[in-house]
């Protein structure tokens, strides 16, 4: 087994030998408009609806040339992209894995935020049906307020600015520039379908699993892939949380049915031979708050690659 080591780097942020990553607030790191160099930064790193004390809603975002992409939209997320100290109006694409609350509760209040912000370029946002309804809705719901703005402050109409993409299967779903992005269809019953998305930078391959049991389509996606962010649970933990539900076998049975495992994370990691994992959508994510060093060991047995234990606001 490798030697572990830790690194506590500014932020409080805790990462393994050897590999680094730079904490968002890193004032040496050369500015990103100069370089074609993707950044990949954890917004959200909890799993689950329910708001937690220590991390926030699942997010991530992946910028490329000072472009930002961002997948998935759980609560806070525009507030973590400012933490992140990335500028809302930098967002030219939203991805959604599915629709979980912990994944798309501020899918529009992101955009909404980001147009009362400064966005004033369009935003086209990908996900699976009803994303065209869902943005209609959300419009609708917010009509006063974006009403008011765009009389009171200057702004164009939010609706010109956002236009949404269904997504039902396999394969590439957009590409510009900077990235290709290519969706796969994982495992997450009762939810269906869900996600996994595949980004091709200039200098690397990101892959985000979204929420999903073990799944052969994701190891496919990520084959060789340099980063693989994937969700994971901690059974132990799980097994002491919910021994006093008196459902507890349909719970576990449930969990296990549509959530990956800390020994099931790492072998999909080694099978897809991706060189960097790492953990994140952590269950559970809130109480009992795990440290760092039983997501690592936990995982290490079946992956010797890089293993990252992820934390909001990390760069990798
Ligand atoms: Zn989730
Ligand atoms: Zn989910």
């Amino acid at each position: 087994m490798r030697r572990r080591e830790f690194i506590t780097i500014a932020g409080g942020a805790v990462t393994y030998w050897p590999f680094r990553v730079q904490a968002v607030d890193d004032q040496s790191r050369p500015a990103a408009n100069t370089s074609r160099k993707s950044r990949l930064i954890l917004l959200g790193t909890a799993g689950g609806p329910t708001p937690k004390p220590n991390r926030s809603a699942p997010a991530q975002v992946i910028v490329v040339d000072n472009t930002s992409y961002v997948v998935d939209c759980g609560n806070g997320v525009a507030r973590q992209m400012v933490l992140a100290k990335l500028k809302l109006a930098s967002i030219r694409n939203v991805f959604l894995t599915h629709h979980h609350s912990d994944h798309n509760a501020d899918y529009g209040n992101l955009l909404l935020l980001a147009w009362a912000t400064d966005l004033a370029k369009r935003v086209d946002t990908y996900g699976s049906p009803p994303l065209v309804d869902m943005t209609r809705l959300f419009l609708e719901l917010n009509d006063y307020d974006i009403r008011t703005r765009i009389v009171d402050e200057g702004r164009p109409p939010l609706r010109d600015l956002i236009a949404p993409h269904e997504v039902t299967a396999d394969g590439v779903v957009m590409q510009d520039e900077n990235v290709k992005v290519t969706a796969a269809l994982v495992e997450h019953p009762p939810v269906q379908p869900a996600f996994a998305y595949r980004f091709d930078c200039p200098d690397r391959s990101i892959v985000i699993s979204g929420d999903t049991r073990p799944s052969e389509n994701l190891v496919k996606l990520s084959q060789g892939a340099d980063v693989l962010v994937h969700e994971v649970m901690h059974l132990p933990s799980l097994d002491q949380l919910i021994a006093t539900e008196p459902n507890a076998k349909t719970l576990r049975e449930h969990l296990l049915a549509s959530h990956t495992t800390t020994e099931q994370v790492g072998r999909i990691a080694t099978e897809a031979g991706v060189k960097t994992l790492v953990l994140s959508h952590f269950v559970p994510g809130g109480y009992p708050f795990l440290k760092d060093e039983i997501w690592f060991d936990a995982v290490r047995p079946y992956f010797s690659g890089n293993l990252v234990v992820g934390r909001d606001l990390l760069e990798i």
